[in-house]
């Protein structure tokens, strides 16, 4: 494959975002000129002092994109008329804050939950992306756009594996209860870091708000001030976003697991789910479940009952 080299020169805010974004992928590089230096699987990325920023490898071009968008490729013209016939339907177009969650009814994988910051200024590049029209968001999309979206666009975002999920199910919790505190959790970890509480709130909402409050009252700060509204992701942008966050972060977990078990996992609870745990149980016995799965579903009795 093509060995691509692209160089670009960034604003300094960029570049910080850039070195929280890539500080998994961090390698060591002793010239005195490197900043710093991410090894990525089809790029290596060089940032030099003077704010000159380097992309090489056969993803050069993608991921030098993410950081400029002059660079992101247009779409094209049919695209863009399947588009209009498709308008949004957002009925918020002000800056606010929405959260949702990811992996609720998926029997393997963690629960993803997020809350975003959408500013009005960043519609025109949210729907440049796509993120207004759901219906075309598969999860090939969203691995397309969640980076791009993640290097603009304020989050906070926890996910939790099954293996923690399964110990507070042990102690007690419902599945709701867990969502709820994971939401109050992130609602507070991004008002805290935007530094700013007076921001209409939007939460997908799965129960209702006297329970909700009444879930998190336990917890050591309680983020009021929220409106709890179904479908919220058709109608709020921000919800929109987290909802994506969430899922990409969710897809990552998945493929991270399907690679160390060198088998794709399917999602839902489905039979194919079924199958899938019947093989997994007779190849690493069945406390593997406890590991990767949500073991209260259902699932795991019909396995037991086998
Ligand atoms: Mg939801």
């Amino acid at each position: 494959m093509e060995n691509k080299t692209i160089t670009l020169i960034l604003d300094e805010d960029t570049i910080n975002k850039m070195i929280s974004f890539y500080t998994d992928n961090a390698v060591e590089n002793k010239n005195e000129y490197v900043l710093n230096q991410f090894k990525l699987e089809k790029v290596t990325i060089t940032i030099y002092t003077s704010k000159k920023v380097v992309f090489q490898g056969e993803n050069a071009s993608y991921e030098a994109s993410i950081w400029d968008n002059s660079l992101l490729e247009t779409e094209t013209t049919k695209e863009k008329e399947t588009k209009k016939d498709n308008k949004s339907d957002w009925k918020y177009h002000k800056d606010h804050i929405g959260s949702d969650e990811v992996g609720t009814g998926d029997y393997f994988g963690p629960l993803c939950v997020c809350a975003s910051y959408v500013k009005a200024s960043d519609l025109p590049f949210l729907e440049e992306l796509g993120v207004d029209d759901s219906k075309k968001l598969n999860d090939e999309k969203i691995k397309k756009i969640a980076p791009r979206i993640l290097a603009k666009i304020p989050y906070s975002q926890v996910s939790l594996d099954p293996k923690k999920y399964n110990a507070l199910i042990k102690q007690g919790y419902n599945q709701a209860k867990i969502k709820a505190m994971l939401h109050n959790q992130v609602i507070h970890n991004l008002r805290e870091k935007l530094n700013k509480r007076a921001v209409l709130t939007i939460m997908d909402q799965f129960l209702s708000e006297a329970r909700y409050y009444e879930y998190v009252k336990f917890s050591p700060y309680i983020e009021g001030q929220i409106k709890f509204e179904t479908k919220a992701e058709s109608k709020y942008p921000a919800v929109a976003v987290a909802s994506i966050i969430a899922r990409y972060s969710f897809l990552t977990k998945m493929d991270k697991l399907s690679n160390e078990i060198g088998k794709d996992i399917p999602k839902g609870a489905g039979k194919e789910v079924d199958e899938f745990a019947k093989e997994l149980v007779n190849e690493y016995g069945i406390d593997k479940l406890n590991d990767i799965a949500k073991v209260h579903f259902a699932n795991t009795k019909k396995i037991e009952e086998e």
